[in-house]
C-alpha cells in the first residue's frame, strides 16, 4: 500500500488548486481522479479577474483559448441591459487539464470507492494511505458521501438541473449574454463564447421549482435554442448534455479530524 501526506480525491479546479499549494509547500501529495484528464467538465467556462488572480495565472503565457470580454448583455422579463464588464472565458476541457499538470502533483486515475479511517489517517480502497485527506469530487465526492454527507445535508430545494452544449462555432457576437427567468425558466440561460471559433450554451433551472410547475429542463431547453437560432446562433446544432448540482448552502463543517473537503463537495 502506498503512502502519502495528502490525498486529494478529484482533480478538478479544487483539488488542483490545493494540489498546488500544498505541492509547493512541500508536501507529498497524490491526486486521484476516476477520469483521464483532459477530461469533459459540463461548465460554461465563465471565469472572473478573481479567479485570475487567486490562481496567480499569467493570461500572457496561458497557452489555451482566453477570451475577455468587455460587455455583458442581460435580458430580463423584455429588457436587455447592457454593462461594461471585465470578465473571461475559457474551455473546461483545457483549462482544468494545465491547472492540474501545473500543480505538480503525481495524479492516478483511480475511481474511489471505500474510505476507511484508522489510527494516524485515511485508507482508500486498500491502495492507498495518508494523513491528510481532501474531498475534491464535485456533487457527489465520495469523501463527502462518508464524511460529512449527514454533517451538511444536501438541501434538495438547492438542486439546480442543467443542460448546455459547447461546440464548435463561429460566432459572431463576442460578448456574453445572460436571460434571467425566460419564459418562466425558475433560473438562468446563458450564451458564452471562447476564443477561436468555440460557444457554450446552457441553461440551469431550480429542480423543485420545475417540478411544481409541471415543466422539464428539454422544454425550456427547445425554447431557449429556438430562440438562439433566431438570433446569435443561427445554424448551430445544439445536443445538449445534462448535468445536476446543488447551490452553496450552509457548509457547517468543512474539517473533520484530517478530513476536508473543497469546491462543490462543501
Ligand atoms: C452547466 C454548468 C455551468 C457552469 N458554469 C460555470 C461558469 O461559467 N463559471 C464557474 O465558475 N462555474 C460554473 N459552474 C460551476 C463549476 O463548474 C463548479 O463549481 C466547479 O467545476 C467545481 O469544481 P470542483 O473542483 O469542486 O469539482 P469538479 O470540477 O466537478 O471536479 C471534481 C472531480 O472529481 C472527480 N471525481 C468525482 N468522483 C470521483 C471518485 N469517486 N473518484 C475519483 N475521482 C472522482 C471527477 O472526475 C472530477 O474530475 C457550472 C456548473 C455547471 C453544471
Amino acid at each position: 500500500m502506498r503512502s502519502y501526506d495528502v490525498l486529494i480525491v478529484g482533480g478538478g479546479p479544487a483539488g488542483s488548486s490545493a494540489a498546488w499549494k500544498l505541492t509547493r509547500g512541500g508536501a507529498d501529495v497524490l491526486v486521484l481522479d476516476r477520469e483521464r484528464f483532459p477530461r469533459l467538465k459540463l461548465c460554461a467556462g465563465w471565469i472572473t479577474p478573481e479567479v485570475v488572480r487567486d490562481l496567480q495565472i499569467d493570461i500572457a503565457s496561458y497557452p489555451h483559448r482566453f477570451l475577455t470580454f468587455s460587455r455583458l448583455h442581460v435580458h430580463l422579463k423584455g429588457l436587455h441591459l447592457r454593462a461594461p464588464c471585465v470578465q473571461h472565458s475559457i474551455r473546461r476541457f483545457e483549462f482544468d487539464a494545465w491547472l492540474l499538470e501545473r500543480s505538480g502533483a503525481p495524479v492516478v486515475q483511480h475511481n474511489v470507492h471505500n474510505i476507511r479511517v484508522e489510527t494516524g489517517g485515511y485508507v482508500i480502497d486498500d491502495a492507498f494511505r495518508c494523513r491528510y485527506l481532501i474531498g475534491a469530487g464535485g456533487t457527489r465526492c465520495p469523501v463527502y458521501r462518508t464524511l460529512f454527507r449527514e454533517l451538511n445535508p444536501r438541501m434538495s430545494e438547492l438542486q439546480v438541473v442543467a443542460l448546455e452544449h459547447e461546440l464548435e462555432y463561429e460566432w459572431k457576437d463576442p460578448d456574453c449574454h445572460l436571460w434571467f427567468f425566460d419564459k418562466g425558466l425558475p433560473g438562468y440561460s446563458w450564451y458564452v463564447p471562447k476564443q477561436n471559433g468555440w460557444l457554450n450554451v446552457g441553461i440551469g433551472g431550480m429542480a423543485e421549482r420545475m417540478k411544481s410547475r409541471r415543466r422539464d429542463i428539454k422544454d425550456h431547453w427547445s425554447i431557449f435554442t429556438g430562440m438562439l437560432g433566431r438570433s446569435l446562433a443561427v445554424g448551430a446544432v445544439c445536443e445538449p448534455a445534462g448535468y445536476s448540482y446543488y447551490l452553496r448552502g450552509r457548509a457547517d463543517v468543512v474539517r473533520r479530524d484530517n478530513a476536508f473537503i473543497a469546491g462543490d463537495a462543501a
